[in-house]
């Protein structure tokens, strides 16, 4: 197909991700990707600063997930798990359980993290049923969270950022606590957990689970706050016998410096949910682990069985995807690798912090953060990052970086020059 009628097409009939049909977003035509290079059609080449929404984490094309995709596809891309098991799903359970926390032993596999999140609500919500305790239906979380689009994923959204006041009338109604105050390396001060503290106090007794983003909050404002104030959550559910669902699907696997981010806190969750990384951005894949409490009570209890079940459970290609991709990771040294990236993007964006308009700029492991006082046009922003030949895509108030691990220092180096020179750039067009 030629570039033009490819975008014609497209304009006419494709809808991409929280965009309108009528008045479009310009899209850019890609012809293939490789390492951290996006080759588009009209010959240009990107140098890839996203990972494609955090996943792509050896980068693209890679020799070994290839490999792996191949040999899978000669034995079988797909059978159903019902009734039936296989290798590369046995495998990455084994090695899920293996890397997380002790208590995580049973494993749910899903086909994207919204599913996911859906499934870990739906444990938390059968756990409480067959303790005898139908009551505890609702969830608490904390607010500038993201956990999906699908319905129960949204109402634990930020309700600003969120959807919230579209679906109103048809999503649960969660408690919030408000964003922890206490920043990332800092210590947590009992009066910036009150407020978490005396809601799941106040509310325990209709709570199935508080959900969270461990450390770093996504794309629900990008934030990294205190470990200190994860351990105090820990605590507290103990205390109210409320389970803590570890929301790590953008965490997983490496990206703050640690393979997942409770370890930050030294903590173990009741639910874990992973994805994204999970493949290395090759194909959809996420899982639900849950402790031996929380599956022994959900099997023990009313219908006996935990009432989940997707079409595509356990794909076997996307399954042997994520064991190579796992195995490269592991035989890596990647808490170097992400310490190198971390050093990279701390010195490459400092600069942003003396640029008029720039509120913050942090960074946590393989992610820097640009935070603005105010939105920022993405139409604008977005064509004059390709025409610097890298692949920046800012939401909100927010630009950021979460390279895949394979990116060299000069391209590094050039991703942050790039957010550096064109929000230096609109600011000074704008004081004029
Ligand atoms: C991306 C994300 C999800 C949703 O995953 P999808 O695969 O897009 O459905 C959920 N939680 C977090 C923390 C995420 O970053």
């Amino acid at each position: 197909m030629k570039e033009d009628e490819l975008i014609r097409i497209d304009r006419a009939h494709a809808w991409h991700p929280y965009t309108s049909t009528i008045d479009r977003d310009p899209v850019y035509a890609v012809r293939s990707a490789s390492g951290c290079r996006i080759r588009l059609m009209d010959g240009r080449e990107l140098i890839d600063g996203m990972s494609s929404w955090w996943c792509a984490i050896h980068g693209y094309n890679h020799p070994v997930l290839n490999q792996a995709a191949r040999d899978q596809l000669d034995a079988m891309s797909h059978i159903m798990f019902g009734g039936l098991t296989h290798e590369p799903a046995v495998r990455l359970i084994d090695t899920l359980v293996t890397l997380t926390p002790e208590p995580l032993q049973h494993v749910f596999l899903c086909d994207s993290g919204s599913v996911s999140v859906e499934v870990a609500i739906k444990m938390a919500i059968q756990y409480q049923q067959a303790a005898g305790r139908p009551e505890r239906h609702r969830l608490m979380t904390i607010r500038s969270g993201y956990h999906g689009d699908t319905q129960g994923a949204m109402s634990v959204c930020d309700p600003v950022t969120g959807m919230h006041h579209l679906f109103s009338r048809v999503l649960p109604e969660q408690i919030f606590a408000p964003a922890p105050a206490c920043r990332f390396g800092e210590p947590c001060r009992p009066e910036q957990i009150a407020e978490f503290a005396d809601l799941i106090e106040r509310h325990h007794a209709e709570l199935a689970a508080v959900i969270l983003e461990p450390i770093v909050q996504g794309a629900g404002g990008m934030r990294f706050y205190s470990a200190d104030y994860l351990a105090e959550v820990r605590r507290l559910c103990d205390r109210f016998e409320v389970l803590l669902i570890a929301d790590e699907i953008a965490t997983g696997f490496g990206r703050t410096g640690a393979l997942f981010a409770c370890e930050h806190a030294g903590i173990s969750p009741d639910i874990l949910t992973l994805g994204k990384a999970l493949t290395g951005g090759y194909l959809t894949l996420a899982a639900t682990l849950a402790t031996d409490r929380v599956a022994r009570t959900i099997s023990s209890g009313d219908p006996g069985v935990f009432m989940h079940g997707p079409t595509f459970m356990g794909n076997p290609l996307a399954c042997a995807i994520a064991n190579a991709s796992i195995d490269l990771l592991l035989a890596s040294d990647w808490r170097a690798n992400i310490a190198r990236i971390e050093r990279g993007l701390t010195a490459g964006l400092a600069s942003c912090r003396d640029l008029p308009g720039v509120a913050d700029v942090r960074v946590l492991g393989a992610i820097g953060v640009v935070e603005m006082r105010t939105p920022v046009s993405m139409r604008e922003i977005q064509r004059r990052f390709v025409a610097r030949g890298v692949w920046v895509r800012p939401f909100g108030r927010l630009v950021y970086l979460m390279p895949p691990y394979v990116i060299g220092e000069e391209e590094l180096a050039t991703l942050c020059a790039s957010v550096v020179s064109v929000l230096g750039e609109m600011a000074a067009e704008l004081s004029g």
